[in-house]
């Protein structure tokens, strides 16, 4: 079986709904439909949940009410019968009520990820009944019972696998299976979600933990660009990615991608297409366990970043420097993307700033510390190994105008990454993409 996951493009109108449901009906064969909300309503949710965490319920109420009134629109243009207007109006009216209800209570994050959960409760229960009133054998099950994280946040692959499986199993014999991308509960059973974009994870966690044939992320676009299209002009679409090299473009910024989806599908060896919805028969970009040799694919930029750098004089010739200095950011739970280090100094980069203040003042203890935010790391993707000589001096070449402030290069044979201002973003992308691609 193949999974299929629709974007909140895909999703975004009542036509668009209606083409998806002829796209994924169109060749008779069975599917696992993962869908996101439509498009801006996980917006309009956080907005709605923003009014809430101020104490502001009227602020909430009016937009609920708008986002309803929007909502029960789309139920005249997307059923034929009465009947399926109906019953669809009587669920809308319910989750607008159900929404109401936190404007009355005291709100927390558990409220805000029970909020944001609806955007894709509510486009699944749309999509599934207009599949039925087609009269198309499909079901709707739900990822909150199939999707759970640990207590680290991270998704229970074990406990998906079980779930997924009993559910299809219980279920069988249907044409179309749908559910909900992005939602989820957590290790205490709480609803909670996988982070924005998230809905390509959940399509990557089911595919990886039933071994479908094939993962497809379906978007407004054709495939992975080589470079960002809302930043440089004339980007192209890559034909082909090896699971590292996509894996690092999600994670170094190309949106098209949850940062860290490609991961569940490269070690359960599931290929993954990216596909255009607006385009069905555009090839997109397919990503499998093939590295093609001698290519620089893409180049992809990740925003607010942030630079730390501990100068020492103690790190000179000493041991366990680095560990003292690594323990800080493992104690306040901080990811580290870049390092470079020199004889006295080391200087590293986090895009989590929640424990900035308490970081500098145990690092202070170590050296001194100096900060500098608003950075962006852009990464040039491709066969970078040490044996392709040049292709990293045709990288650096590019940026020959642009001040630099790390380079990474040597991680892994499929990235070499820039620390650049933030303010320099556009013109690094663009530097490199006429050097690397025309
Ligand atoms: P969806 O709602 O379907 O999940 P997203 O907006 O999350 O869609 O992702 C698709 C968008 O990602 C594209 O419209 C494009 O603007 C953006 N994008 C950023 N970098 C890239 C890239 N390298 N290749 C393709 N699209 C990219
Ligand atoms: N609806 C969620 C979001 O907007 C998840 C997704 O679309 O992937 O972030
Ligand atoms: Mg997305």
């Amino acid at each position: 079986m193949k999974v299929l996951k629709f974007g909140g493009t895909s999703v975004g109108t009542p036509q668009r709904m209606k083409d998806v449901s002829a796209l994924i009906t169109s060749d008779g064969q069975p599917k696992l439909v993962v869908l996101s909300a439509m498009s801006g309503t996980t917006n309009t949710l956080v907005e709605i949940s923003d009014y809430l965490y101020k104490k502001n319920p009227e602020g909430a109420y009016s937009l609920i009410g708008q986002l309803e009134q929007k909502y029960l629109a789309h139920v005249t243009e997307l059923y034929q019968t009465d009947e399926w207007r109906e019953r669809t109006t009587i669920f809308l009216k319910e989750e607008f009520n159900y929404l109401r209800s936190f404007t009355k209570s005291l709100f927390t994050s558990f409220e805000e990820k029970a909020i944001l959960a609806q955007g894709e409760i509510i486009s699944t229960n749309m999509v599934t009944n207009y599949l039925l009133e087609q009269g198309v054998n499909a079901i709707l099950l739900s990822a909150l019972d199939m999707i759970r994280t640990d207590k680290n946040a991270e998704p229970d692959f074990n406990y998906i696998r079980e779930r997924t499986t009993a559910q299809l199993e219980a279920n069988p014999g249907y044409d179309i299976y749908i559910t909900q991308g992005f939602i989820c509960r957590n290790a205490y059973g709480e609803i909670d979600n996988l982070l924005r974009g998230g809905s390509d994870y959940t399509a990557c966690l089911i595919g990886a933990a039933i071994h479908a044939d094939e993962i497809q992320i379906w978007t407004d676009i054709d495939g992975m660009h080589n470079n960002d299209p809302r930043v440089v002009e004339h980007t192209e679409p890559v034909r082909q990615l090896y699971f590292e090299e996509a894996a690092e473009l999600a994670y170094f910024g190309a949106k098209i991608l949850h940062p860290t989806c490609i991961q569940p599908a490269k070690f359960a060896g599931v290929p993954v297409r990216l596909l255009n919805t607006m385009d069905p028969h555009a090839p997109g970009t397919i990503i499998n366990n093939e590295m093609q040799r001698g290519t620089i694919k893409a180049v992809a930029a990740k925003d607010n970043i942030t630079c730390i750098g501990i100068q020492s004089s103690r790190m000179l010739l000493a041991h366990g420097f680095l560990r003292k200095v690594f323990e800080i950011f493992e104690t306040y739970k901080t990811s580290i993307d870049m390092i470079c280090t020199s004889e006295v100094g080391v200087s590293v980069t986090i895009d989590n700033t929640s424990n900035l203040q308490a970081i500098k003042d145990e690092l202070k203890k170590y050296g001194t510390v100096t900060i500098e935010e608003q950075m962006c790391i852009v990464c040039v993707v491709g066969d970078l190994a040490t044996q392709n000589v040049g292709f990293e001096t045709r990288a650096c070449n590019a940026l020959q105008e642009i001040p630099v402030r790390m380079i990474s290069y040597g991680g892994s044979n499929h990235n070499i990454s820039f620390l650049v201002n933030a303010s320099d973003k556009k013109r690094t992308l663009q530097a490199l993409s006429n050097t690397l691609f025309d």
